[in-house]
C-alpha cells in the first residue's frame, strides 16, 4: 500500500462501497502543488501560465486552477464555454484550435484571445472585423514528443502555420488590419528539454518578424516521469535558459517580452489514480499468459492502447488476508471485447503484450493505476461496449473524498436515441 500516491486502503473501500469502481480519484493537494510549481517558473519580464484543459476538463479541476491564478488554453470553442461556466473570465482564456467555428466570433468579441493556427483562420477571423489583436501559432519546423503521435511540430504535423508561410501570414494580417500581439508555438507532449530550449530560440526569430508582438507563448509539453525509469523535465532548468534568451533578446532589440506557457500533463498527470477491480482471471496454458481482467479499460484509459504508454499498476488484496501473495508475471487487460484493450503493452508498442511483475491478482482485488490525470478521463473510447462513463472523485486537502462527476447512468447513455 505504501507505494500508492495518495490513497489509503480505507479510501479504496469507501470508493467501492459509496461510488463504485471504476472511478477516477484526483488529489486536490497535488493539483495545487503543481500549480504552485508552475507559477514559480523563472522568467525575465512577466509570466502568465495557462492550463491546457483538454488534459482533464472537469469543472472542479478548472475551479482549483482558477483559484491558484492560472489561465486557460482551450482547444475548441466547447472548451471555452466549459471554462467560462467553471468561472473563468473570458480575458483569461486563449484558444488554439484546429477547427475555428463561426460561433467563435462572439467569444472573440467577449475578450477570449485567439491564436490563429492556419492561413485560412487568419482570413476567416479577418473577415469578422472584430478589431481585437490576435496571436499566431506557428509550426517552427521542429517537433518533439514522447511518440510520433504526440509530436506536433515539424513537417509531419498539421498544427500551426508552417514557418515557411511567415511572410504570407504577415501579409494576410496586414491586409485584414489584424494586429499581431502574440506568437505561439507548441511542439508536442513529452518533449525533450533540449528541443524545447531550441524551439524557444527559434520562436524568438518569429517574434522578430512582428514588431507589435509583446508575448511569446511556448505551449506545454513538459515531460513527467510516470514510471521509475522515466525522467521528468526540470522546470527550473528550462525556465532559466528561456529566461536568459529572453534577456539576450531584450538587450539586442529593446523588446521585453512576456512569457506564457500552457502545460496540461505537468499540472494533472500525477494528480489522479484510477481505482478499478479485478473482475476475472484467465491463464492461457503453460506457455501462455496469466491475464487479469479489470472492470475498466480503454473506456477509461486509452493511452496504453494508443501510444503503448506505461502507467504504474498496483494490485491490492485485502490487507487482512492471512497469506502473503507472491508476485507473478501478468498481463492486465480491460473489459472491452477488443484485443487492443491492453493496459500492459510494450513501451511505445501497443501491439505487443508485455507481462508485468505484479502481486498475483485474484478476483475482487483492487487494481489502482497511477498517474492517469492527463488525457485519460478526457480521452477515452467512451461508451464502447455500452459501458457507462466512470465517476470522478476528488480527495480534498482535508482528506475526505467527494464526488466531482457522477457515474453516467444507463438512461444517459441512450438518451439521445430517437425512433427514426
Ligand atoms: C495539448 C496542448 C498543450 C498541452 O500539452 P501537454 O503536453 O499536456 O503539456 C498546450 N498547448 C496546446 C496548443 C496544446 O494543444
Amino acid at each position: 500500500m505504501s507505494d500508492l500516491k495518495f490513497l489509503t486502503y480505507e479510501n479504496l473501500e469507501q470508493i467501492r462501497m459509496e461510488f463504485g469502481t471504476p472511478s477516477f480519484v484526483y488529489d486536490e493537494s497535488t493539483l495545487r502543488q503543481k500549480a504552485q510549481e508552475l507559477l514559480a517558473f523563472p522568467h525575465a519580464f512577466g509570466f502568465f501560465p495557462r492550463y491546457a484543459m483538454k488534459a482533464a476538463p472537469t469543472a472542479a479541476i478548472l475551479r482549483i486552477f482558477n483559484e491558484e491564478g492560472l489561465g486557460i488554453d482551450a482547444s475548441s470553442i466547447f472548451e471555452v464555454e466549459r471554462a467560462v461556466r467553471a468561472g473563468f473570465g473570458t480575458e483569461f482564456i486563449s484558444l488554439s484550435t484546429q477547427e475555428l467555428a463561426e460561433d467563435f466570433r462572439y467569444w472573440a468579441q467577449d475578450g477570449v484571445k485567439i491564436n490563429l493556427c492556419s492561413l485560412s483562420q487568419i482570413q476567416r477571423l479577418g473577415s469578422w472585423k472584430i478589431g481585437e489583436p490576435v496571436g499566431l501559432r506557428f509550426n517552427p519546423g521542429t517537433g518533439s514528443g514522447g511518440t510520433n503521435r504526440t509530436n506536433v511540430g515539424g513537417p509531419s504535423s498539421s498544427f500551426g502555420i508552417w514557418k515557411g508561410d511567415l511572410i504570407k501570414a504577415r501579409d494576410l494580417c496586414h491586409m485584414h488590419g489584424l494586429e499581431v500581439e502574440r506568437i505561439h508555438t507548441h511542439i508536442g507532449s513529452g518533449s525533450d528539454p533540449e528541443v524545447w530550449k531550441k524551439v524557444a530560440g527559434m520562436s524568438l526569430e518569429l517574434v522578430r518578424a512582428f514588431p507589435t508582438v509583446h508575448t511569446l507563448n511556448l505551449g506545454g509539453g513538459f515531460k513527467v516521469a510516470r514510471m521509475p525509469d522515466e525522467v521528468a523535465t526540470d522546470l527550473q532548468e528550462i525556465g532559466q535558459s528561456v529566461k536568459s534568451i529572453f534577456e539576450e533578446f531584450a538587450a539586442e532589440t529593446g523588446r521585453k517580452l512576456n512569457l506564457e506557457v500552457e502545460p496540461g500533463t505537468f499540472l494533472v498527470a500525477h494528480a489522479c489514480s484510477l481505482v478499478s477491480s479485478v473482475q476475472d482471471v484467465t491463464q492461457t496454458g503453460v506457455d501462455g499468459y496469466r491475464f487479469l481482467k479489470l472492470d475498466a479499460g480503454m473506456t477509461e484509459l486509452l493511452r496504453p492502447s494508443l501510444y503503448g504508454a506505461q502507467h504504474p499498476i498496483h494490485i491490492i488484496p485485502d490487507p487482512e488476508e492471512v497469506s502473503e501473495r507472491e508476485e507473478a508475471e501478468q498481463v492486465v487487460v480491460g473489459h472491452c471485447c477488443e484485443s487492443g484493450d491492453l493496459l500492459t503493452p510494450a513501451s511505445g508498442d501497443p501491439e505487443t503484450l508485455a507481462p508485468r511483475s505484479l502481486v498475483r491478482g485474484e478476483i475482487n482485488d483492487f487494481c489502482v493505476i497511477d498517474s492517469v490525470g492527463a488525457y485519460c478521463s478526457s480521452m477515452t473510447t467512451k461508451n464502447y461496449n455500452s459501458f457507462p462513463e466512470a465517476a470522478e472523485i476528488i480527495k480534498k486537502q482535508e482528506g475526505n473524498l467527494a464526488l466531482m462527476r457522477k457515474r453516467q447512468t444507463f438512461e444517459q447513455l441512450i438518451e439521445n436515441e430517437v425512433a427514426p
